[in-house]
């Protein structure tokens, strides 16, 4: 039994923040047992403690969706809507992992600001390359930290270099499945379909199987942007949705689903992800970056879809999860003016970034008995400098700070240190 004592936030529900100053946390076998104002409220008097002094300990940020391979381009590139920007960006980078040195230093700088930011899990796209996503998995393996790692499957309207044919996709995918086949590991694989104008009805159908035989969870992108609907429209004229496409091939929920984006989800496509429980991934820098709309997150909280947020590394820039919740709240706010729907609030933000994103993962994202502790001490002296309360100095640090702030940080109970580039 680990005892830790710090001002204790974290977020049960969507609507208001737990908050234990100068108080205790209990983990046991890399879980939470429980969390108290003093050690005898745990039954733990005598118990030796860990003591973070003035410092913040809250819930690890959880990144639903990220592309790794783009890790050169964040931060350039923001002259294109996504159509254009894959195929005169994304997909000439991408190519490169073939190169397994390329794909090292590349990964290797990726996982590391990962680990800087205080994300301990996430939901990662490689390539199609089987090699090089091996070796991302293993980098997060080495590196302690949580994440569900998808070779890229993709078959059409791609480049020469970065399609394969069903059958290799399959055999690729079934040698890392062989390879990262415990369940409860912290890194496992994750069946990725890129979307559908990337994926013959063949490659869906392959992936889909793959999902069900296996037992693995899906991702994709879905409704992000008009043309891309519309292409999908034209290459898939039966279907009476997006979704539905997806869905036809057993990659929309039958599975845990997370689908990134789904700006311009509606109508039946809603009710399937409703029904179905597919999860949605926030990505509001992307979107703003390549023009692809404002997503409706308080309707979808309303109609009770589940929501997390991600990077989308490289049409988002920014990897800090924190950042992501700022932006969050300012696109809902901008949807708030034109549409009257209540913008998002700290506490709802924060929880979709924690233990509603964390929820894809199985019991992560919040402190309360039998959660998996992932945490972060967050040292904000620098930051307080008035009487602010502990609401408002971690209003503050999500605004204001950066990974320097982030001073230690737990996955599944063991501290991770920074892993090697
Ligand atoms: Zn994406």
């Amino acid at each position: 039994m680990k005892i830790y004592k710090a001002h204790i936030l974290y977020t049960k529900e969507k609507d208001c923040f737990e908050v234990v100053e100068n108080g205790y946390i209990a983990v046991d076998d890399g879980r939470v047992v429980g969390v108290g104002d003093s050690l005898s409220s745990l039954g733990c008097e005598g118990s030796e403690v860990t003591d973070f002094g003035d410092c913040m300990l809250i819930p690890a940020m959880n990144d639903l969706h990220v592309h790794a391979p783009q890790y050169r381009n964040q931060g350039i590139a923001m002259d294109l809507e996504l159509l254009p920007w894959l195929e005169n960006y994304t997909f000439p980078e991408e190519m490169k992992y073939a190169d397994m040195g390329y794909a090292e230093r590349m990964y290797r700088r990726f996982v590391r600001d990962l680990w800087r930011f205080g994300t301990m899990r996430s939901c990662v796209f490689a390539t199609i390359h089987t090699e090089s996503t091996r070796l991302l998995m293993q980098l997060f393996r080495e590196a302690g930290m949580g994440a569900l790692v998808g070779k890229v499957a993709m078959n059409r309207n791609c480049p020469d270099g970065l399609s394969e044919t069903v059958e290799e996709a399959v055999k690729g995918n079934e040698a890392l499945i062989a390879e990262f086949c415990e369940t409860d590991a912290l890194v496992r694989p994750i069946v990725t379909p890129r979307f559908v104008p990337s994926c013959t009805p063949e490659m869906l159908e392959a992936c889909g199987v793959l999902a069900s035989k296996y037992q693995l969870p899906v991702q994709s992108h879905l409704s992000e942007n008009l043309s891309e609907i519309a292409l999908v429209k034209e290459l898939e004229p039966e279907s009476t949705c997006y979704g539905d496409v997806y869905n036809r091939y057993g990659l929309f929920g039958q599975m845990p689903t997370v689908m990134a984006h789904c700006i311009w989800s509606q109508g039946e496509e809603l009710e399937l992800m409703k029904r179905n429980g597919v999860m949605v991934a926030h990505c509001p820098t992307s979107n703003l970056n390549i023009g692809s709309g404002m997503a409706p997150i308080r309707q979808f909280l309303d109609e009770g879809l589940r929501v997390g947020l991600g990077s989308d590394i490289s049409g988002g820039h920014d990897l800090n999860i924190f950042r992501i919740m700022v932006f969050a709240t300012q696109v809902s706010k901008m949807h708030y003016q034109q549409y009257h729907k209540a913008f998002l609030t700290l506490s709802e933000v924060f929880w979709l970034a924690t233990k509603s994103a964390g929820s894809f993962f199985g019991r992560v994202g919040s402190f309360e008995p039998g959660y998996e502790f992932d945490a972060l001490v967050i040292d904000d002296h620098d930051l307080n400098h008035s009487d602010y309360s502990l609401l408002h100095r971690l209003e503050r640090f999500i605004y204001l700070g950066d990974d320097r702030h982030i001073v230690h940080r737990f996955c599944r109970g063991r501290e991770i240190a920074e892993p090697r580039v």
